[in-house]
């Protein structure tokens, strides 16, 4: 394994300037400007693919296909995405103005925010460290991006190549771990957009409140599915549910975290889980032929062997552990909302399914619990969509699908209370590093004065009548 060479704090600081002032200068305002270091993010990717592939497969074990899907295809997407939109997202706002204004020029300029930072953690290294800086190009920020330093491979990938390809005046690299990222959060940043955990979300945002800086935190927790027996595909539904559990050895802030189902589908749905585990790994998943990804470290490894032998529930699929830390998917049913395996965010292979009465209770359980990043809804039933819609808050609903909405840039990526603040992907990463100016210039003419006149002291009692219509204006039945 690669060994990171962390960036020394003065070093941080020097880089720090460097960034603040070539946002000064002005530098990366012009549109053709980020154009090209836009492209060159995509050129980056397409030119090192092997090595990105190696350096994910060395951090955790990760098969080509699931660094090419989730990782590698959406950085150059997106990029491209971006370099298309640019004109369009970045042009200034005419609003509509009441009449009497009509005369003003009103406007809202998309500005960059200034000098930003992005943190991320280890489990989609790369995608999650280079879409935020996507956003931060467009929008027309300096940027220092800091990996995580558990994905060491990655990290030091990104540190060469980085400066290789984009604006080293712009955009830099913080290798680092607590003590480096501490020194990172002492200075003044104009965003700092942080992906991780809970724990860490709050030690960033009160290092954010210091110095009054905006935060986008996304974070994990419990993502629920609820699988409607009554109205669903079972048998789709355990192959989509399972798919996105697996990717990464569950480490993915959107896998599922547990399943809710009617308790008279519970039987039907292990019987689908079994079916999609066996068309997935005929071998077995440790066998060498299925390449799933392994647990990131020993730690994670032995929390979730710990959950195993910890849970009053039946483990009834899967859950052995292997060589070079890695885990098969374990079903495991009958599960208490007390269960250790509802402890806190699962962050590995295992799936958890708890047998419920009906969808309200479900939901009730979703109602007092924190809210999720994601909830995933299995049903054809108009009126349990409805209740999910209009009864749960989560950062997004997913129906009849998990995990693949992660690429779908034409909506907001984010969470809703513990689950994070701020979102991102598509035009949304462009707004989270861009702050909308208001602007009006008011004529300064003899026609617009005159009717500025009655607003200035002496006040007089006509004027004031004039400017009360308002309170008088009949105000329409509900
Ligand atoms: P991690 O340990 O790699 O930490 C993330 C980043 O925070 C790293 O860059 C790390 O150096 C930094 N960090 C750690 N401790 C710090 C401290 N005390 N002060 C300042 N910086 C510190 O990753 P993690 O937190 O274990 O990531 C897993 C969590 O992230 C899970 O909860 C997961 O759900 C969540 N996550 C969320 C998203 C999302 O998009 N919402 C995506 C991926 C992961």
């Amino acid at each position: 394994m690669a060994s990171l060479k962390y960036t020394p704090k003065q070093q941080l600081t020097e880089i720090h300037s460097r960034l603040s002032q070539t946002f000064r200068e002005g530098r990366t305002l012009p549109l053709g400007y980020r154009r090209k270091q836009l492209l060159q993010v995509a050129r980056l990717v397409q030119e090192n693919s092997d090595a990105i592939m190696a350096s994910l497969k060395a951090d955790i074990g990760r098969h080509p296909f699931e660094a090419t899907l989730p990782e590698l295809r959406p950085i150059v997407s997106s990029a491209l995405h971006a370099v298309e939109n640019l004109d369009k997202w970045s042009s200034p706002e005419k609003p509509q103005v009441e009449a009497w204004r009509s005369g003003w020029d009103t406007t809202i300029f998309k500005v960059p925010k200034g000098t930003v930072v992005s943190i991320s953690p280890w489990n989609f290294p790369w995608v999650l460290t280079i879409l935020p800086l996507i956003g931060a190009i467009a929008a027309g920020c300096t940027c220092l991006i800091k990996p995580s330093e558990h994905a060491q491979a990655s990290a030091a990938l990104m540190a060469k190549l980085i400066p290789q390809y984009l604006d080293p005046d712009a955009y830099a690299v913080c290798l680092g771990a607590v003590e480096e990222t501490t020194h990172v959060l002492s200075l003044k940043w104009d965003h700092i957009f942080y992906t991780g955990s809970t724990s860490v979300g709050r030690i960033i945002a009160e290092a954010a409140a210091k110095q009054l800086t905006p935060v986008t935190l996304e974070l994990g927790g419990q993502s629920p599915v609820f699988v409607d027996g009554d109205s669903t595909n079972i048998e789709i539904a355990a192959k989509r549910i399972l798919w996105g559990k697996q990717q990464n050895a569950g480490q993915v802030c959107v896998a599922p975290n547990h399943v809710f189902v009617q308790e008279q589908h519970q039987s039907a749905l292990v019987e689908a889980f079994r079916k999609a585990y066996d068309s997935f790994w005929p071998m077995g998943p440790l066998d060498s032929s299925s390449e799933m990804a392994r647990m990131v470290n020993a730690r994670h490894y032995e929390r979730n062997k710990s959950l195993l032998s910890r849970t009053k529930g039946k483990v009834v699929i899967g859950g052995q552990t292997g060589q070079d830390l890695r885990i098969e998917p374990a079903i495991v049913t009958g599960v208490k909302l007390d269960d250790p395996l509802m402890e806190e965010e699962i962050f590995g292979p295992i799936l958890p399914i708890i047998p419920v009465a009906n969808v309200d209770a479900a939901i009730s359980h979703i109602q007092s619990g924190s809210t999720p990043l994601v909830i995933y809804v299995f049903t054809e039933n108009e009126e349990t969509k409805n209740k999910f819609v209009e009864r749960t808050q989560s950062g997004q609903l997913i129906l009849n699908e998990t995990f693949a909405q992660v690429a779908v840039y034409e909506i907001p990526f984010g969470g809703q209370g513990q689950s994070g603040y701020g979102s991102y992907l598509g035009k949304y990463s462009f707004d989270a590093f861009t702050h909308q100016r208001g602007y009006i210039n008011v004529p300064a003419d003899a026609r617009t004065e005159g009717f500025m006149q009655g607003r200035y002291p002496p006040y007089s009692a006509p004027a004031l009548a004039f400017f009360s219509q308002a309170l008088k204006a009949k105000i329409p039945d509900a």
